[in-house]
């Protein structure tokens, strides 16, 4: 590779370099089979080890539960804000109970509406810019809601749950898109999990649902195959041609944290330490820099921030653009500076980061 900026986009993202000169050698030739990764039938023993292999290297790096199915899908996390409400509202005469805490939050709950009696439970969020998130007492969920959905980190407002609420006895269910295999997750408080690859997990054309068993009874009879949970699980996720090289990216993706990094309870340490090295920053300059998440609610995965004077924004972005350190500028809902910071993002382009930012202050006359 002739050179390597540092990727701070929020996905598609950056990889480890471990894992693309794997895979590019796989795209030549996967091991011994004498033809590519991407020539392999999706029905080959070459094809079912490798399906075999994730789904147990998932499990075992996310404690995955017996009663548990691990399913590989397409069609992107936008697809699941539809595919669940369908399998799991229509029809059934409840509501099901949506935890806004930003733009992908809302998203899916705008696609559940379309099922049936979706209902927002926290109203807080909104009218807070999305920069913070409820205390359990603030969530009153309906009895007989269906399910209860969160959005574990909001990857454009930058704000991440720290943990899961409780809900009692209803199946909680989560977009864990963005910050997915980057901490432990106690995959038995859930009833669905779902992410798309390409944040944390992989490439873009992979999406892994975690559901459990009991909950797929309540799929209702007649849904198009491809968006039948119960059909996908019965058929471990070989309905159809699943996305074979998606799943390989994701395997070479689980070996690197289990052999490499060491697990998830080790990300996740070292995912909060280059958190902290930005948040610090936000937090010695409150007057140059405006952080959007409250303290307590920040994200580890997407750190987001204005300035205070917002004309220095442009320069900052071009600033950094000269330095290697890319992708930097926020979602235009949130404006400001957006620094995704995922798994595969070495720790040394977060202090390139932190440094310039630093920088670019005593540049400004600011007091350092
Ligand atoms: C990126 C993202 C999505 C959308 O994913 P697609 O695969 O593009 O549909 C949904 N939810 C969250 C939290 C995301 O970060």
């Amino acid at each position: 590779m002739s050179k390597r900026v540092f990727n701070f986009s929020p996905g598609p993202a950056v990889l480890p370099v471990k894992v693309l000169e794997e895979a590019q050698r796989a795209v030549v030739e996967l091991d011994g089979q004498g033809m590519s990764i991407l020539e392999i039938s999706h029905r080959s023993k070459a094809f079912d080890d490798i399906l075999a292999e994730s789904k147990a290297l998932l499990g075992e790096l996310l404690g995955v539960p017996a009663g548990y199915s691990i399913l590989f899908l397409q069609g992107g996390a936008s697809l699941q804000f539809s595919m669940l409400p369908m399998n799991f509202l229509r029809g059934t005469g409840r509501t099901a109970d949506y935890v806004l805490t930003g733009s992908w939050g809302t998203k899916a709950f705008e696609e559940a509406k379309r099922e049936g009696a979706a209902r927002s439970v926290w109203e807080g969020g909104k009218a807070g810019n999305y920069s913070y998130l409820p205390a359990q007492s603030e969530l009153k969920f309906s009895p007989n809601a269906a399910y209860v959905h969160i959005t574990s980190n909001e990857t454009i407002q930058g704000v991440e749950f720290p943990s899961q609420p409780d809900t009692g006895s209803i199946p909680l269910v989560c977009d864990a898109s963005s910050n997915f295999l980057s901490r432990p997750i106690a995959v038995d408080r859930y009833g669905l999990i779902y992410a798309c690859a390409q944040k944390n997990a992989g490439i873009a054309g992979l999406t892994v649902v975690i559901v459990r068993d009991d909950l797929l009874a309540r799929v209702p009879q007649g849904l198009p195959p491809m968006l039948d949970y119960k059909l996908q699980a019965a058929n471990d996720s070989h309905y159809n041609t699943p996305p074979v090289f998606g799943v390989y990216v994701l395997l070479l993706i689980a070996r690197w944290l289990k052999n490499d990094i060491g697990g998830l309870a080790k990300m996740a340490e070292i995912n909060r330490a280059k958190a902290r090295l930005l948040y610090d920053v936000l937090d010695q300059h409150p007057g140059f820099y405006a952080g959007h998440a409250r303290a307590d609610s920040r994200s580890m995965m997407n750190v987001t921030w204005r300035m205070q004077n917002p004309e220095l924004e442009a320069a900052f972005i071009k600033g950094a653009q000269g330095r290697d350190l890319v992708d930097l500028k926020g979602h235009r809902s949130v404006g400001g500076i957006r620094a995704s910071i995922y798994n595969a993002m070495p720790r040394e382009g977060v202090v390139a980061l932190r440094d310039y930012m630093l920088e670019f202050l005593k540049q400004q006359g600011a007091s350092p």
